[in-house]
């Protein structure tokens, strides 16, 4: 869900009504065994995913608190890569936001159940009504509202009532006699909402309808829960997590509507040949590496049974890895275990050589399966020590970080350090665990968005050049070919000149390409060397008549080709009073942004666009000073778009 919906605090009380803790932590105290990290604690918000284990009705559930802000999206979509269903939450105030958008779709896209989780329902503005209603409008998806919000005489949020099985929460006292006819009358309308859904879902379900005859509530639930597996519905929990409301019912919720691992659709890592059978071969899936004093590595079993000091294979370059512990995490401490079986997660402990998106399988029994797929980082910025000898201790500390970040990465060129993340927040928050790590004083620069540029046709180049060497004239002539290629990997440089000349010559022109190909830098573009002709002398000698040749003809092709300057764009969502709107629309236009539509609603002004991200810097700041601290804004990569002269701010 989107930032502060509540999905730690719920997490967090998952985690004591199962039993797991003595006592519920708080995001507001930094105190929440899921935000771990000094980061998160001292921000009061989730930056990394964090896995835990409960027992509830018999089940071990398996929760996956994950951060809500755009920034760290890939620790949300590395989760996806292993979950068997999602818990959406929304905020009944604020209704769904940008990032429940993103994470829904994401979930969509995998093939995952969806469960919502509507909360805060205690809080002064919740509309229950109002958020299933855009809940249905925006993911056009069946919601079936299983547990209801009630509320007592003076329209306080009171007690809960549950339309299939026609239980009631009462949190204090007794209703009165008006209120508690008011009760019925929800859980009816609830049940036949509910009713209509299933008849609407499954044809038996009409068919008893129709004739008249009762239907009973695990029929109901049946016919919806099947729906739900095949991601045309999405049934509905209500309460409040902060004062523990409703959490019990998510968790039954939980239990009865998740997909056991039989039921799974073949998606995802459950597509592996075996899955869900202890006796297979083992297959298990890294999704994640923590770095808590010791090192532990994620694993959720596929197949087979993992047992500490098993001898693996890491796919990844066929490697051995020699399992230590295994274990297990309740809250934040690991329990070791002797055993694992499919679908359990569990961590490994110690340095293994394995990061995010490594398969694991027992030696010699491969297995296929797509990676987690993750977004390219946009915003780099220069992190400068003070003593230049202090370089290096940073470097390799950035690299450690970088090892289990797939959106963060370390360049060091020509004695600059840079480092690549998602956006502001991002690296702020590895400068911050950066300080932590060494004793270095160091600054990070001002972040740029990261630029690159395409061909915009073919194009060729071919140069001759002579010059008297030795007293000797000496020609050499050099000839490229540009042309456009899918993707957007780095330039590559062909060599087509076969045995024209010396491989130590071509091998040195190749190098003088690239580096003409690395301004921009150029991206997805093929790059031949097409024609080379030495006269006059041995090749090796002449090298620098080649290289400058070679570079005018690359130069000579590029001019020739056209190139579009890319940069990145991104789509923003913000809400503002409604009187605040005018200023920040008139501040929006001067960044040159596109604004797609402006709604006005509940919670006051929506105004979504895009922009280029270079002109949206440092925008949380500004809109936070126009709009007296009440705008909030997210902003989305949006992909890459050519640099138009408003956008080179
Ligand atoms: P996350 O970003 O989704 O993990 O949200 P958090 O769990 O960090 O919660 C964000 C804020 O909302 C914190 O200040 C919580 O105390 C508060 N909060 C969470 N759940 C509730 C709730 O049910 N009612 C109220 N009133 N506040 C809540
Ligand atoms: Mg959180």
């Amino acid at each position: 869900a989107h930032i502060d919906a509540g999905k730690t605090t719920l997490t967090e009380r998952i985690l004591f009504d199962a039993g797991a803790k003595e006592r519920a932590g708080s995001v507001d105290d930094g105190t929440a065994s899921t935000d771990w990290l000094p980061e998160e604690r001292s921000r009061g918000i989730s930056i990394e995913a964090a896995a835990t284990r409960v027992t509830w009705a018999g089940h071990e559930l398996q929760v996956v608190d994950t951060p809500g802000h755009v920034d760290f999206v890939a620790e949300v979509e590395r989760c996806l890569w292993v979950l068997d269903a999602v818990v959406v939450v929304v905020d009944a105030v604020r209704g769904i936001e940008s990032q429940t958008r993103t994470v829904w779709a994401q979930a969509q896209e995998r093939g995952l159940p969806r469960l919502l989780f509507v909360n805060k329902l205690d809080r002064v503005g919740a509309d229950f009504a109002a958020t299933v209603a855009s809940l249905e409008e925006q993911f056009e998806i069946d919601v079936a509202p299983v547990v209801l919000p009630l509320h007592d005489a003076a329209g306080q949020f009171a007690g809960l009532a549950h339309a299939l099985t026609g239980q009631v929460q009462w949190f204090a006292g007794a209703p009165t006699a008006a209120v508690r006819q008011q009760i019925v009358a929800v859980l009816q309308r609830g049940h036949d909402r509910l009713l209509e859904l299933a008849a609407d879902a499954d044809a038996e379900v009409m068919a008893a309808v129709v004739g008249g005859q009762r239907v009973p509530a695990e029929r109901l639930q049946a016919a919806l829960r099947a729906a739900c597996l095949a991601g045309r519905c999405a049934p509905v929990f209500a309460g409040a997590a902060l004062l523990d409301r409703g959490v019990d019912w998510l968790l039954d919720g939980v239990v009865a509507w998740v997909p056991a691992m039989a039921e799974r659709a073949r998606t995802g890592m459950w597509a592996t040949a075996g899955a869900g059978d202890p006796a297979a071969p083992f297959a298990g899936l890294v999704f994640k590496v923590d770095h808590r004093g010791e090192i532990w590595n994620f694993v959720r079993v596929a197949r087979g049974r993992l047992r500490p000091g098993d001898r693996l294979e890491r796919q990844r370059g066929a490697r051995a890895v020699a399992v230590g512990a295994v274990g297990v995490v309740q809250a934040d401490r690991r329990r070791d275990v002797q055993v694992a079986g499919p679908g359990e997660i569990v961590v490994l402990v110690g340095e293994l050589g394995l990061r995010t998106g490594d398969v694991l399988t027992a030696p010699g029994q491969p297995v296929l399966l797509p990676p987690p797929r993750f977004p390219e980082p946009v915003l780099a910025a220069v992190v400068e020590p003070q003593r230049t000898e202090d370089s290096p201790q940073l470097l390799l500390a950035l690299r450690q970080l970088a090892a289990d970040d797939p959106t963060l990465r370390v360049d060091h060129h020509g004695g600059v350090l840079l480092v690549r993340g998602m956006g502001e927040l991002h690296l702020e928050i590895v400068a911050d665990r950066l300080r932590q790590r060494v004793g270095t004083v160091f600054v990070l620069g001002r972040p740029q968005v990261d630029r690159r540029a395409v061909l915009g046709g073919p194009g060729r180049g071919s140069v001759e050049l002579r010059a008297a060497i030795d007293g000797a004239e000496r020609r050499v002539r050099c000839a490229v070919e540009l042309e456009p290629a899918a993707g957007n990997a780095p330039a590559e440089v062909v060599d087509q000149v076969g045995g024209a000349a010396s491989a130590e010559v071509v091998l040195g022109l190749g190098a003088e390409l690239r580096h003409g190909l690395s301004q921009g830098p150029l991206v997805g573009a093929r790059c031949r060397l097409v024609g080379l002709e030495v006269e006059g002398g041995g090749a090796a000698e002449l090298a620098a008549l080649l290289a400058s040749a070679a570079g005018r003809a690359l130069h000579q092709a590029l001019a020739m080709a056209g190139v579009v300057e890319m940069e990145p764009e991104v789509a923003f969502e913000i809400t503002c009073p409604e009187d605040g709107a005018q200023p920040v629309l008139a501040d929006l236009g001067a960044r040159g942004a596109v604004v797609q539509s402006v709604h006005g609603g509940r919670l006051g002004a929506r105004i979504e666009g895009v922009a280029a991200l270079q002109r949206m810097l440092g925008y949380v700041t500004k809109l936070r000073s126009m709009t007296k601290g009440l705008g909030r804004v997210s902003l989305r990569p949006s992909g890459w778009r050519s640099r138009s002269p408003a956008g080179s701010a």
